[in-house]
């Protein structure tokens, strides 16, 4: 049995200037052939395939296609689309014949050319391997489920938390797709889109409505017939014609009981619409108030605006403007995305002092650049071995360490994680646990100082990711959508 496997995932942020192209998949990971499981074997969606595998003793001929990953960014270029639609046909096609395609999706991906990337690349598949070879996706939680990605799928699996556990969910995938190619389970699927958007602050998996929705669907899983059961709240900066929650009900061979299940998990969601309204974030001034009084560190700063792993680019300057203005003086430490500074900062070379305008040249439309005199602590950056969210290492660019006052700031070409792994700051010996305070570029995963932190303040930044979302000049999405407008009636129906 031959199973072909691939990876195409990029997050798409439709309020994010920038583009993404083949360079940005360059900088994260983009590899062919057998580098794919050289490189992923224990990582990732296709590391939780090969262990699934594993687990089932299958005998089988793995056959790795691509792995190209671009974390979340702007919407993709029309050409970078067919690049990769051009990799995964030609992959696809040298590798026939295919018994069954494991094919890890993002699932809100957009594109210039395309506002369905997944749904694109699903048909692409489709015309080498042709009707019956089973698909099976894992997926980002936060997908855009479109009726062509579900005309198209044998089955697939979201994922179950948020923080993600892309190897589990891997796992599942895997799982569900050997149970098809076995003949175990004949899938029969039923989805609903509903009409509904909501801001990142309650959407933790472990707490609030979305944790009742989510168990919802693991008490569902548990049942005879129910192959899986997805939530899918969508992330909530996508602009596209498709745009909305859904759920996704996979029953073995009981095509009732999938419609039955689907509505139910609508409805339930729908009714507790309210409930994900709610706002925990404070203002900038307020924040870096309570972060100075905070009786220890270390502080979290949350900058829900400026999320690197939401698509926004990372150069957010309100909460340095912030720190800087309030003359914070307790150790705090940030990151910025700015590639100029860099450049000074290199050719000035450590130990001396420059003064640059810092920030805000990539999301120009949020934020402006903030003018600092600094000294140059460290040269490093690159591409660091680190395993977060699912990839085996990322590539910062060149990056440097710049000191002001007690801020210090580790600025990089490229967004790479944000400061969203404490091995940004010790790459240039800085310990994070001893600090006062750290401005984080996520909302969610905060995983990775969760040893360490004391507290966590959401900062109302605005941003590419602000979770103010009704301040959006939304284009695409589907109207009415709630909370957009109001909408008073919600018939459950597939699309
Ligand atoms: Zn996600």
């Amino acid at each position: 049995m031959r199973i072909a496997i691939a990876h195409i995932g990029q997050e798409t942020c439709s309020f994010t200037p920038t583009r993404t192209t083949m360079e940005t998949f360059r900088q994260f990971g983009l590899y062919t052939g057998d580098e794919i499981l050289q490189k992923m074997q224990a990582v990732g969606s296709i590391g939780g395939f090969l262990a699934a595998a594993d687990e089932e003793k299958l005998v089988y001929t793995p056959v790795p296609v691509i792995q190209a990953r671009a974390g979340a960014n702007g919407t993709l270029t029309g050409e970078t689309l067919l690049s990769l639609e051009a990799q995964l046909i030609d992959g696809l096609a040298r590798a026939l014949p295919i018994d069954g395609f494991f094919f890890s999706l993002h699932g809100a991906a957009a594109a210039e050319n395309d506002p369905d990337v997944e749904g694109y690349l699903l048909a692409a598949a489709r015309r080498v391997l042709g009707p019956s070879v089973p698909i099976v996706a894992p997926l980002d939680h936060h997908a855009n489920v479109t009726q062509r990605m579900i005309g198209l799928l044998d089955g697939l699996v979201a994922h179950r938390t948020q923080p993600h556990l892309p190897f589990e969910t891997g796992k599942l995938a895997a799982h569900q797709l050997f149970a098809i190619l076995r003949g175990d389970i004949k899938p029969t699927v039923a989805w609903r889109k509903i009409p509904m958007l909501a801001h990142q602050e309650q959407f933790l998996t472990s707490r609030g409505p979305m944790k009742e929705w989510f168990d919802q669907a693991r008490a569902w899983e548990a049942q005879p017939g129910v192959v899986s059961v997805s939530p899918f709240p969508m992330q909530p900066w996508l602009d596209v014609p498709e745009g909305g929650w859904s759920t996704v009900v996979i029953t073995d061979n009981d095509p009732a009981l999938a419609e039955k299940l689907a509505d139910e998990h609508a409805r339930m969601v729908w009714e507790m619409r309210d409930r994900f309204w709610v706002y925990e974030s404070v203002s900038v001034e307020e924040a870096v108030q309570q972060a100075v009084a905070a009786e220890k560190g270390l502080v979290i700063l949350s900058d829900t605006g400026d999320s690197v792993f939401g698509g926004a680019p990372g150069d957010s300057t309100h909460i340095l403007r912030e720190l800087l203005r309030q003359g914070v003086s307790q150790s705090a430490l940030l990151p910025i995305v700015d590639a100029a500074a860099v450049q000074v900062a290199i050719s000035a070379g450590v130990g001396s002092t420059i003064q640059v305008e810092l920030g805000g040249k990539l999301a120009m439309a949020f934020h402006q650049p903030v003018a600092v005199t600094a000294t140059v602590a460290g040269i490093g950056g690159g591409r660091i071995q680190a395993e977060v969210v699912g990839l085996e290492s990322f590539n910062m660019g060149r990056a440097v360490l710049l000191e002001v006052g007690a801020l210090k700031i580790v600025v990089s070409e490229y967004e790479g994680i944000g400061g969203n792994h404490p091995i940004v700051y010790r790459h240039f010996g800085i310990e994070p646990a001893t600090a006062k305070m750290v401005v984080l570029k996520t909302a969610s995963n905060f995983q990775y100082y969760e040893n360490m932190a004391s507290a966590i303040i959401r900062v109302n930044t605005p941003g590419p990711t602000m979770s103010h979302l009704e301040e959006f000049d939304w284009q695409q999405i589907p109207r009415p959508i709630y909370p957009l407008e109001q909408v008073t009636e919600f018939v459950p129906r597939s699309q």
